[in-house]
């Protein structure tokens, strides 16, 4: 099998940047959820939400999403993201 590894070294299924010690992207990933404007960005609630299915989610591997290859504690920054598993493992945004 073949194992992606982070920028830290680190094999980590089922972790996020925040875990993985990717200070510097993490942050940038930090300035890009505020800076969207509050009707797109999905409130801290539901991005709470959203992050802790993923952790619980086999597809999740070094902060990535294996099936849709997005950074997912970007692609749960915006409110219209969806989760890519069918069925979504994700609830929709009130
Ligand atoms: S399939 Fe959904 S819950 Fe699983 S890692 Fe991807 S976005 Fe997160």
């Amino acid at each position: 099998m073949d194992r992606a590894v982070g920028a830290s070294g680190r094999v980590c299924r089922r972790c996020l940047l925040e875990e993985l010690g990717e200070g510097d992207y993490l942050e940038s990933v930090r300035r890009y959820r505020a800076r969207l404007p509050e009707k797109e960005r999905t409130p801290d609630d539901v991005y709470e939400a959203r992050l802790a299915a993923c952790k619980d989610c086999a597809e999740l591997v070094n902060a990535t999403c294996n099936l849709c290859g997005c950074y997912v504690e970007i692609r749960a920054a915006r409110r219209s993201s969806a989760c890519p598993a069918v069925p979504a493992h994700w609830g929709a945004v009130r």
